[in-house]
Order: C-alpha cells, then structure tokens, then sequence
C-alpha cells in the first residue's frame, strides 16, 4: 500500500504528490526533491531549509477574504486589520516577504520587545498599523512614541496599571502625534491546549475589570482618553477549540461596550490577538483542531455584531495578530538521512558454520522457508530463538559469531514477514513494527530545528521526499546527529506510525522533509552540541519549475564560537602554538595540519559525509 503521509490532512493543498515525488502545488508542479539536488549541487551539505514565500502571500489572501466575506454576509460595517506578530519568525528573508506581500492589504506588524520594534519601524509597509504588546520599560514606551512621531500608526497596548503610569509621565515631554493606547483586558475565560497560558483569570497579562475602571478614570484625568483606542487579549496559541474563542469574544465585545458607556468614545477596535490554529496532524482520524478559518470568520463577526447590537453601540473594528496561520506553512526543512541502523544486519554478512548450533539452523530454515499463511508464527519463532540464543551466549555456550548469526537472521525474518504481510491495519504486523523499529540517521538537530518536539512534544508532519508511490516497509524512529537521547522522535503505532522506505543510502540519497515549520521553530531553536539554524533557500515557483534564491549558508564554526564570545584570535593562536610546539619535525606537516583546522574552522558544524 501507498502512503502519502497524511497530505490530504495537514498540507492545506500546497504539496501534492506527482511521480511519487513531494511537489508544490503549483501550474509547474516542482518537485522538492529536486530543489534540494540542485542546491547540494553548489556543495552545500547537511540540513536545508526550504522557504516558499508564496505560500506566505496564500496564507495572507486566505485571512483577508475570510474575514471579507464573513464581514459582507453579516452586513458589518467595522474594519478588519491584521498585524503580524514578530515574535513568530523575526528571520528577514520571512519578515520582507511577509511585509511586501501584506501591503496592498494594509498589513501591519506586532513588536514585543524594544528589537522589535526597531524591526518594525524600519519595515513596516506605510500607513498599516503597528500594535505593541508585552511588558515594555520607559524606553520601551519612549520608543512607541518616537514611531508615531515619525508618523506610524502605532498602539501601545498596556499590560499594567504601572505601564499607563508611564504613558502618562511620557506623554508631557514628547511631541505630536501621540501613539494610540491599548488596553489588555484580563478574561475570565481561557484557551486550551498545550499553548493555553495566556489566557484566563490567573494569566501572565491583563488587566482585571476593577484595574479597567480604574484605568480609564486615569486616562480621563489626565486627557488621554482620546488616545483609548484598542482592547486586547490573547488566549493562547494553536487554540484547537473554537468554543473558548466564542466565549471570550461575547467577554471582550460586553467589556468594549461598557467601556464606551463609560465615555471611551474613541475605543472603536477590539484586538483578538493570535491562536488562529494550523493542522499539524499527520495520520488519519486524529486531527488536532475543529475549525476552520471561515468558522472563526464568521463566529468572530457574528458574535460581535450581536453585542453591538444588543448594547446600542457601533460595530467594533477588528484586529487580529495571527503569527502561526500566516508563517508556518512557508518553510520545509529538508536533511539526508545518513544512516539506517539495521542495514547492516544483511543476508551478505551471515557467516554461518559447517555446523551451526541447533537454534541457528532453524533460524536458517525459517528464514528460507517463510510465506505469507505462516510468517506470523515464525516471526514469532525467531523471536524467542533469538531470545534464547542471547541467553545461551551469556552462558558462554555459543560464540560471538553465533550471536551474529541469530541476530542477523530475526532481522531478516521481520523484514521478510513485513513485506509478505503488508496491510497497514494488521494487528500483529503493527505489533511487530512496533517492537522492530528502523532507527533513521538524519544529519539535522531537534533542538535546533524542532524545538517544540523537544519542549512540548508538538508532532510536525513528516514525509521522504521521493519514493510516494512505493510501499514503506520500515516502521522508523528518527534519530538527530547531537549526542543526546531527546534527539529522537520514536514510532508510536497510536500517535505517530511513520513508515519509511528501505534504502541504501550509501547508493542514493534519501531525504526527508520537515513541514510546517515556519512558525516559532526557527527562532525558539537553540544551538545544542553547537549546530547552528541550518543553511537555507528561497523557492520561486516558475512556469516552468523553479528558480532558487538567497542561498545562506549555516553558520561557520567560527562564527558559531564568536556568537558563544569565544575570542577566535585566541582560539586560532592556542592552536598554532600547540602544532609549533607539536613533535612533528616535518614542516610541510605542520602548515598542512594548520591548513585543514583552518577550512574545519570555516565549514558549518553539521556532517559532511556525502549525504
Ligand atoms: C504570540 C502572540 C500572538 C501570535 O499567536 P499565534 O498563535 O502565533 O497566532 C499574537 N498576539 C500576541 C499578544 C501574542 O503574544
């Protein structure tokens, strides 16, 4: 049987298999494959990750006509606005994109941080808004309102009574235009799901109803409550669940009204904040979220527009922050697998005896005389004479060369009996998959590129790149080339029962793709054993293939122990002392050696064998 590794359930129609390969989905219909081939043609090895900004310009034109169409349904007359959080992907080669293709939409940006905003200063597209949230110093806010001096339209959203304190204290020494204010409210109502802290009563941010009150009252006092323009709020991440966004909605609309009828005339926009949820769901019958983009569409305008409605006031703008729905779907990590674990457990390397023991001999003839009306046994049979023969080799009754045999032969026996059987959905051949994984070498790090498999245990969507239209025959475990047993992502039958082929890969190259891992992966990764953000590429689909962009190559050793404020100079001298102080009488030796340290110093750290 194929597999298509779930494509039909989490890849939103922007891959498609053609020839058994892992295209676009695009008139030309590139193959991935392909790309990577012709980008290891210029020399570079290792991981490389894929980024496709037209699927960044889709994911934006998805969001702006849901919320179109649902606002021309309901009849509503608020504006919709969206900002992309920075914190998300802050990678130039996304954020220029994400700028360019957002202008004709008026597309903003979101800054939590005083890095941030710079970033968004400096690329934001000319007149779309700018929303700042998270807890922010004087010079934070100072910052804020240097941007709206230079003419941005810009909202400083506060987190705290103490943070309007500071708005107040800086409003007396800066200059006109003044930046707009924001107010995070505090919903008793919260998210779900593994991302779900920032919501709820006892949530890191917000302002509770009583500090509300107390808030606009200060505003008022001190002539700002023109400024009051936005109420905020953020329930989490990925939320899967599209009931506690309704609830929070009918809180937030029944807050912004109240605060209207408390005199914030101005309040004309509610901030939903992120959580829009993508699907990462790789295997049948198992998806991760209950909604689709123009249920929350419509629920959002709907719910909305009925307290508007029933409170007598205008029908609030809308905002939203959506950083996962617009960045995750445009990057791809693709790495060579290096190694599969059991291949050297060949039928070439038997080495059998004259006379073999009694339990080898039968394995033998298992071996040779399995078919499908009676593999289960005898993978069965194999097993327990396997297990019998490891006892027997503790007791010193049979040689190493037996042991190697044995183990040999019930590898062979389980490969032969999953690829007689083959149904996906036996029982037993699961079982036996199970127990019998294929670990896969991949020249990439978890830590480094998925990190939120390490953290949170988020599943992303994996798939070879080739070979979709062969049955896969091995249950794997992916394995990452750090030396730390978390570098692993194992074979579940229940959640993750990936299959992939059996290569050799010493013959040809095997690679696989990493989806979905645009959004937070790049920038949450970290530098474990030192393997730095991989090389990447940018991909422009063209009528007739192709065309590759921006090749940047991952960082240099060198580099990678600069960044760690290794002083390089001293590095490089340490190393030149110890070869001139070395016992090599040869010269020629000692400049070759110094050469070689040179070139390692400046290749990137992942591995260079010829995958
Ligand atoms: C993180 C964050 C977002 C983005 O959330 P996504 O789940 O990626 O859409 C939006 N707004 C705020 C305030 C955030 O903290």
């Amino acid at each position: 049987m194929k597999d298509n590794y779930g494509l039909n359930i989490w890849a939103n129609d922007d891959f498609i298999i053609e020839k058994g390969k892992i295209c676009l989905n695009t008139p030309s219909k590139p193959a991935l494959q392909d790309m990577v081939e012709q980008i290891r043609a210029t020399g570079l090895r290792g991981p490389i990750l894929l980024r496709f900004p037209h699927l960044i310009a889709k994911q934006l034109e998805e969001l702006y006509s849901s919320f179109k169409m649902a606002k021309k349904e309901f009849n509503y007359s608020g504006n919709f606005n969206a900002v992309y959080p920075l914190k998300v992907n802050q990678y130039p080669a996304f954020v220029k994109n994400i700028v360019h293709f957002g202008q004709k939409h008026g597309y903003g940006l979101e800054a939590g941080s005083k890095a941030e905003l710079l970033i968004a200063m400096a690329y934001n597209a000319k007149k779309a808004p700018i929303t700042v949230n998270g807890f922010k110093d004087k010079e934070l806010i100072n910052l804020g309102f240097i941007a709206a001096e230079m003419g941005h339209d810009i909202t400083i959203t506060i987190e705290g009574l103490g943070e309007l304190e500071t708005i107040i204290e800086t409003t007396k020494s800066r200059f006109k235009p003044k930046p707009s204010i924001g107010l995070r409210i505090r919903l008793h109502s919260g998210g779900s799901g593994i991302w779900a802290k920032s919501g709820g009563i006892n949530s890191k941010f917000g302002l509770t109803s009583t500090e509300l009150i107390e808030a606009v009252n200060l505003l008022k006092k001190h002539g700002l409550i023109e400024q009051f323009r936005m109420i905020h709020f953020h329930i989490g991440s990925q939320i899967n669940d599209i009931q506690p966004l309704k609830k929070a909605l009918l809180e937030a609309g029944n807050i912004y009204a109240e605060l209207r009828k408390m005199g914030a005339k101005n309040l004309k926009a509610i901030n939903l904040g992120g959580g829009l949820a993508i699907e990462y769901s790789q295997f049948k019958d198992y998806h991760t979220k209950n909604y689709k983009l123009k249920e929350y569409a419509n629920d959002v305008v709907f719910l909305l527009q009925s307290i508007a409605v029933q409170k007598g006031e205008a029908e609030p703008d809308i905002f939203v922050e959506s950083g996962r729905f617009v960045a995750a779907s445009h990057a791809v990590l693709t790495a060579p697998v290096l190694e599969l674990f059991s291949r050297e457990y060949s039928e070439k390397k038997l080495a059998l005896k004259k006379q073999n023991p009694t339990l080898i001999a039968e394995l033998y003839d298992l071996y040779n005389n399995i078919k499908p009306s009676n593999a289960i046994e005898y993978f069965h049979d194999a097993a327990g004479h396997l297990e019998s023969v490891l006892t027997l080799f503790e007791l010193g009754y049979v040689d190493l060369c037996d042991r190697s045999n044995a183990e040999i032969l019930t590898h062979l026996i389980i490969k032969k009996t999953i690829s007689l059987l083959g149904a996906d959905d036996n029982a037993d051949l699961m079982r036996i998959q199970s127990n019998t994984q294929e670990r896969y070498l991949v020249n990439f790090s978890i830590f480094q590129s998925l990190p939120d498999f390490w953290g949170l245990k988020q599943h992303f969507p994996i798939a070879p790149l080739k070979y979709l239209d062969k049955r896969p025959t091995l249950s794997a475990s992916i394995w990452d080339i750090t030396c730390d047993s978390d570098g692993e992502i194992s074979f579940c039958s229940k959640n993750n029962p990936l299959f992939l082929h059996d290569v050799d890969v010493k013959e040809e190259p095997y690679f696989l793709g990493f989806f979905l891992v645009g959004a937070y992966q790049e920038v949450l990764g970290m530098k474990h054993n030192l393997f730095a953000h991989p090389s990447e590429a940018v991909i422009i689909p063209t009528k007739d293939g192709f065309e590759i962009k921006e090749i940047i190559e991952s960082q240099s050793i060198m580099e990678i122990l600069n960044d760690l404020d290794y002083d390089i100079d001293e590095i490089e001298s340490l190393i030149n002392k110890q070869i001139e102080n070395s016992n090599l009488v040869n010269e020629n030796a000692k400049k070759q050696i110094l050469g070689e340290l040179y070139l390692f110093l400046n290749a990137n750290s992942y591995l260079r064998t010829v995958q």
